[in-house]
């Protein structure tokens, strides 16, 4: 006979175990099964910035929530050797003139509207900020002070560690390979290690979501894309922690750009990657055009790092769904499921909130944060969550 769970998580990645931590804070009996190890799948390729600048006001509020749990950690988790590596250096972004800068204005002001601090500064502000960028060309600079990037490993760890401290279960080379039904009912996962049951089960599984879809017999719209990351050196003008980090809604690929290890400047495209047809982490080679086209784009906000070397590059995995924002809550026609999936390149900052509102809406409680906006249905019904900047993960 196996044992019962009040919740199983499918998936360690830092969605999962925000997840499972949440629902062991509420005092569920809480499964995790992780097929590799917590923290390997997509997690472990991310830029991991964190904003609250969205122009889809539902995720403002997840930001929200989610930051004042990465600034705060240590407090949040009651766990005083949990750190998530924040650098809070601030968000600074900046847009041509038009559509891009009106979208802009108004998201800046929606966030103030929540209490956010975020300004509009001119070229000179903004240049005292980001001395190695060139500004004075932007329409409009938009200035987030409560904002950075933290540590995939570090906070993703952190959630894993304080789930079981507070008596969750986590397996990690264990997969789960397919559903416990009663016909709409979901009772359970099936492993290799024979049947588990369940209460609910929630899928975290990123771009694996499609197995989840085929067990359950229902389609869960998903593009998986291959995105590169690149980082340059330039030793005349190093990117420093103390500077924000930086999205470009002005050139071709919206890039972004942020401090890496204190002098070298990360940067990746906010804009469409390779397609893959099947999920796939391992890594690629990062094409010679793409290492130009992308410091092209670079040397033109920031002159000197046209005299920039490659230092280092790496590729990373999208789940991407056709509005470039999650998929989140109950799917229709299901009980006692629900899903966790589509973060489409900017989940590691929502993660925290995600972890909270799926485990209150496993536990059907009343979400902090409505979970209607985010239903699958919503592809269907033409009530998708269309980003003001166009397809891409500033969102
Ligand atoms: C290059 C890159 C840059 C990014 N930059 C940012 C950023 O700057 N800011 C930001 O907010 N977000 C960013 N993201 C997005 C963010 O990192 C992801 O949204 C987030 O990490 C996804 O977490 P996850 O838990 O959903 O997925 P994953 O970490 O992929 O976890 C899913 C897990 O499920 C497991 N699994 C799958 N199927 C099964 C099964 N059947 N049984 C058991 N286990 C299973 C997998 O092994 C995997 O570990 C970036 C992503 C990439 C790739």
């Amino acid at each position: 006979m196996d044992k019962h769970y009040d919740a199983i998580v499918i998936g360690g990645g830092v969605i999962g175990c925000a997840i499972a931590y949440h629902l062991a804070r509420a005092r569920a009996r809480v499964l995790l099964l992780e097929r590799g190890g917590i923290g390997q799948g997509t997690t472990a390729q991310s830029s991991c910035i964190l904003r609250t600048h969205y122009s889809v006001p539902e995720n403002v509020a997840l930001a929200q929530a989610a930051w004042h749990v990465y600034a705060d950690f240590a407090a949040y988790l009651d766990d005083p050797e949990a750190d998530c590596g924040l650098v809070k250096c601030g968000y600074l972004i900046a847009a041509p003139e038009g559509d891009r800068a009106h979208a802009l204005r108004e998201s800046l002001a929606a966030q103030r509207a929540r209490g956010i601090a975020a300004e509009e500064i001119d070229a000179a502000t903004a240049s005292r900020l980001l001395p190695i960028a060139r500004l004075d060309d932007a329409a409009l600079i938009g200035y987030e002070p409560e904002a950075g990037y933290a540590d995939a490993w570090l906070a993703t760890s952190a959630f894993a560690r304080n789930a079981r401290r507070l008596g969750a279960m986590i397996r990690e080379g264990s997969a789960a390979t397919g559903l416990i039904r009663e016909r709409d009912r979901v009772l359970g996962v099936r492993t290799a290690r024979g049947p588990i049951h369940a209460g609910v089960v929630i899928g975290a599984q990123n771009i694996w979501s499609r197995e989840l879809a085929q067990w359950c017999g229902i389609e869960l719209p998903l593009a998986i894309e291959r995105h590169a990351v690149i980082t340059l050196e330039c030793g005349g003008a190093p990117y420093t922690r103390a500077m924000p980090v930086y999205k470009d809604l002005a050139s071709p690929a919206m890039i972004y750009c942020r401090s890496y290890g204190g002098t070298q400047m990360l940067v990746s495209a906010g804009t469409h990657g390779e397609a893959l047809s099947t999920p796939d982490t391992t890594q690629a080679d990062v094409p010679l055009e793409t290492v130009i086209d992308l410091g092209a784009q670079v040397a033109q906000r920031f002159p000197a790092y046209g005299e920039a070397g490659l230092a280092s590059s790496w590729t990373g995995v999208y789940d991407v769904t056709p509005d470039w924002n999650p998929v989140l809550g109950p799917l229709p026609g299901i009980d006692g499921l629900l899903v966790a999936y589509g973060f489409s390149g900017h989940g590691f900052k929502l993660a925290p909130a995600i972890g909270r509102v799926l485990a209150q809406a496993a536990l059907d409680k009343p979400t902090e944060v409505p979970l209607a906006p985010f239903a699958l249905g919503r592809f269907a019904t033409g009530r998708a969550l269309r980003g003001r900047y166009g397809a891409g993960a500033v969102s």
